[in-house]
């Protein structure tokens, strides 16, 4: 008997359904000649800014670039603070810290997953000068309040979209409410590509052209440097295969979203697992599908590591996202938080555990998963 492996996520699966489509793509830029910048950056920028629903888009090396170009057209540093999640990948964080502005963290809701909108009013002080809310694991923020409350304190918006590439609040795709939009295509995101890549939209002209200076060693114009930038580009061959890839974006999505909803159905209800929900008013994408298993070991091992194991043995592979919260973490020591200081956020780290999700993920794989979980929880 074979012992069928289910990754938590594959990516071969996905190209060999467009082989063709992106083997033409990758290879027209690799006979251009033309490996830098062109009409191939240019027009997939256009297209995302389309599809995301902004006026502006500039490609850029990844999301952590993303968020730095972000950070830096605001203006933002030295004696800043700037409020986020302590729940998401370092990369939000290590930005602001990168342009010398201050992370503030918020605690971050149970059911969400994401920033408590009614704990983060009290984090604001007269340093604060922006908030980056993150649309973790494909689950968008409430951006009506976090715009609110922005409003009411004068404060910049930048979204962490990484997650949730497609992703609605309200109807408007995430990127498009706050005043920037930032995005990852990582590989294993929703719009991943065959290496690094990122951009920015917004609809602020002036913030745009920032963005692409600083992005481009601070010059406007080539061999005059007018502020200091770094060398962020979105390769020629990753637009080429992003403009691809942005066509099924729609469709991925709403199988990532088919895939939820059959995990939904297989896994109610168990006793001690708690299911993701989709927040009112908002479209989720599901870049993860993460639950929460309910902690009834000792201190040393958790009930979710337990867990993890069992389903490992079985050939299934899930994922801790994220085991140690930012504000734990070495690197922070200096901000001060003690243990305990955000309790939902540390109580959810050790109880999270993502399980295979992908567009292509089958309904029979999905079943393998449900029952061995049933099995041990049973
Ligand atoms: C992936 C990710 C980033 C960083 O994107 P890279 O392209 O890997 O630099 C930032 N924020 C979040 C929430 C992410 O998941």
């Amino acid at each position: 008997m074979t012992v069928n492996t289910i990754p938590p996520v594959d990516l071969v699966r996905q190209y060999k359904l467009i082989s063709d489509d992106i083997d033409r793509a990758v290879l027209e830029v690799v006979r251009s000649g033309r490996y830098i910048g062109g009409t191939v950056v240019s027009d997939f920028e256009q297209q995302l800014a389309q599809y995301v629903g902004s006026s502006y888009c500039v490609g850029c090396n990844s999301g952590t670039d993303a968020l730095y170009l972000a950070l830096r057209a605001l203006n933002i540093g030295a004696g800043d603070e700037v409020i986020t999640t302590p729940f998401t990948f370092i990369a939000t964080a290590e930005t602001i810290s990168l342009v010398g502005a201050k992370p503030v963290f918020v605690d971050i809701a149970r059911d969400t997953f994401n920033i408590d909108v009614e704990a983060l009013e009290a984090a604001i002080t007269p340093q604060t000068k922006a908030i980056i809310p993150v649309h973790l694991f494909g689950q968008p923020m409430n951006m009506t309040r976090i715009m609110e409350i922005a409003q009411k304190h004068n404060l910049y918006v930048i979204e962490d979209c990484a997650q949730a590439t497609g992703a609605k609040w309200d109807d408007k795709i995430v990127g498009s409410i706050g005043h920037i939009g930032c995005f990852s295509f990582f590989p294993t995101k929703n719009l991943g590509t065959c290496g690094d890549g990122g951009a920015v939209t917004t609809n602020d002209e002036a913030i745009a052209q920032t963005m692409r200076v600083i992005k481009e060693h601070g010059s406007a114009q080539r061999y005059y440097h007018d502020v200091v930038g770094i060398n962020s580009r979105l390769d020629s061959i990753q637009a080429a295969i992003l403009q691809v890839k942005l066509r099924y974006l729609d469709r991925w999505n709403e199988q990532r979203r088919e895939i939820a909803q059959h995990y939904h159905q297989l896994l109610t209800p168990i006793p001690g697992i708690q299911l993701p929900q989709e927040i009112r008013g908002g479209y989720h994408v599901w870049n993860q599908y993460t639950i929460l298993v309910e902690n009834k070991s000792n201190p040393d091992t958790t009930t979710r590591d337990n867990l993890r194991d069992k389903l490992q043995e079985k050939g299934i592979i899930s994922m801790i996202y994220y085991p140690i919260p930012l504000h734990l973490q070495k690197v922070y020591q200096s901000l001060g938080y003690q243990e305990g200081a955000f309790p939902v956020t540390e109580q959810v780290a050790q109880e999270v555990l993502s399980l295979p999700m992908f567009p292509d993920l089958s309904p029979e794989e999905q079943e393998q998963v449900a029952y061995a979980l049933k099995d041990y929880c049973s």
